[in-house]
């Protein structure tokens, strides 16, 4: 048998998630981002759940045939567009929409004499100074654009560099739409924290969530994903393979952070650093063992962490560990946020780092 570590995807937290994205989206369509092969769920595993989106949006030319393969024949867009002019040929079979962010991607769409003629998503950079034609430029770059035969429609997006946080997004806002007046062509500027908070304002033509898909909050820890009515998307469960008894003075593991005040026991579970679970993580992680909320003690190893039993002191070898997402022994919910928060970063990166050797289950 193999080691008991699982991850599973729940299609119809996925479905809740995009009808609560819809909710604030009003008539606005949706690209579901699927980059990274979803957020690490797997492409082939949200498909199900996500289908009712209007477009998928994602990095990759291979992740875009996959999504082909599937059978999805509605708009795809890459959100960084090609790297390379051998790659438009490909664009073009897989009918992609590109975004087109700087002056290279131009050069490469002018250069292609015979390519059929492309849908375009403009990009500025209005303050997130990643990507995109600043404000002063996008005119003209908008005018070489249009000018080319290879282009078919010029849609406009940005990328909020705030919309979770205090800086929130009134000055993009104002210096896309400033620079955008006079310009024809859809918009696209939401990510999953405007759309979830400043819907109003942002939802354009097309908003892009990605993150709120896959059941975390936007805005942790201003808001849990329950406030937005989002579910965990992906459970990352194991079971105890240990159990031992402390007492006072006895420490646990590697470097022997973790000292018992008395007597303790504590469980062995079947999961460490090896299997994505977060090195950062130490004494005090949340940890749902039999569905019981309790708290890791010690350091996360390779391919254990150890868990305190003093909530669920009936727990055994084989008991259900539960990492993040839905106990199946109770249905409760252990939001990967809080998870992540305890190792001092996001969710996005907790779901993108399951480790390859761990299985997920089938659909
Ligand atoms: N749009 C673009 C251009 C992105 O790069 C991303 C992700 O980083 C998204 C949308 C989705 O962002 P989020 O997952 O925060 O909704």
């Amino acid at each position: 048998m193999p080691r008991p570590i699982l991850a599973t995807v729940h299609t119809a937290a996925l479905r809740n998630n995009l009808e609560r994205v819809r909710r604030s989206a009003l008539d606005a369509r949706v690209w579901a981002v699927v980059k990274a092969n979803a957020y690490g769920h797997g492409i082939e595993r949200v498909y199900e759940g996500l289908r009712g989106a209007d477009g998928f949006a994602l990095l990759d030319l291979a992740e875009a045939e996959r999504v082909r393969a599937l059978g999805w024949r509605g708009p795809v867009l890459l959100l960084e567009g090609v790297f390379d002019a051998r790659d438009l040929e490909l664009c073009s079979r897989l009918d992609l929409w590109h975004t087109v962010h700087c002056d290279e991607q131009i050069d490469m769409l002018a250069a292609h004499k015979t390519l059929k003629p492309q849908r375009v998503f403009l990009k500025m950079n209005s303050g997130m100074n990643r990507l995109g034609f600043t404000p002063e430029r996008f005119g003209s770059a908008w005018t070489r654009l249009n000018a080319l035969t290879q282009v078919d429609e010029i849609s406009l997006m940005t990328h909020f560099s705030d919309a979770d946080g205090a800086r929130g997004i009134a000055h993009q806002l104002q210096a896309f739409e400033r620079a955008t007046r006079d310009l024809p062509g859809e918009r696209s500027i939401a990510n999953s924290a405007a759309t979830l908070r400043h819907a109003d304002q942002t939802r354009g033509d097309w908003v892009r969530p990605g993150i709120v898909l896959y059941g975390s909050a936007p805005d942790f820890p201003l808001h849990d994903a329950a406030h937005w009515q989002l579910q965990p998307t992906m459970t990352l469960s194991t079971q105890l393979l240990s159990v031992q008894t402390l007492k006072a003075g006895d420490t646990i593991g590697y470097g022997s952070n973790f000292t018992a005040e008395g007597p303790l026991t504590i469980g062995v579970a079947a999961v460490g650093y090896a299997d994505g679970y977060p090195r950062h993580c130490n004494t005090g992680t949340p940890v749902l063992v039999n569905g019981v909320r309790t708290r890791m003690v010690g350091r996360v190893s390779m391919d254990m962490i150890t868990v305190d039993l003093t909530p669920v002191p009936d727990a055994k070898f084989g008991a259900e560990v539960t990492l993040w997402g839905r106990s199946a022994a109770t249905g409760a919910v252990l939001p990967i946020d809080e998870v992540a928060q305890a190792a001092g970063t996001v969710g996005y990166e907790l779901m993108c780092a399951v480790a390859q050797r761990v299985p997920f289950a089938a659909p």
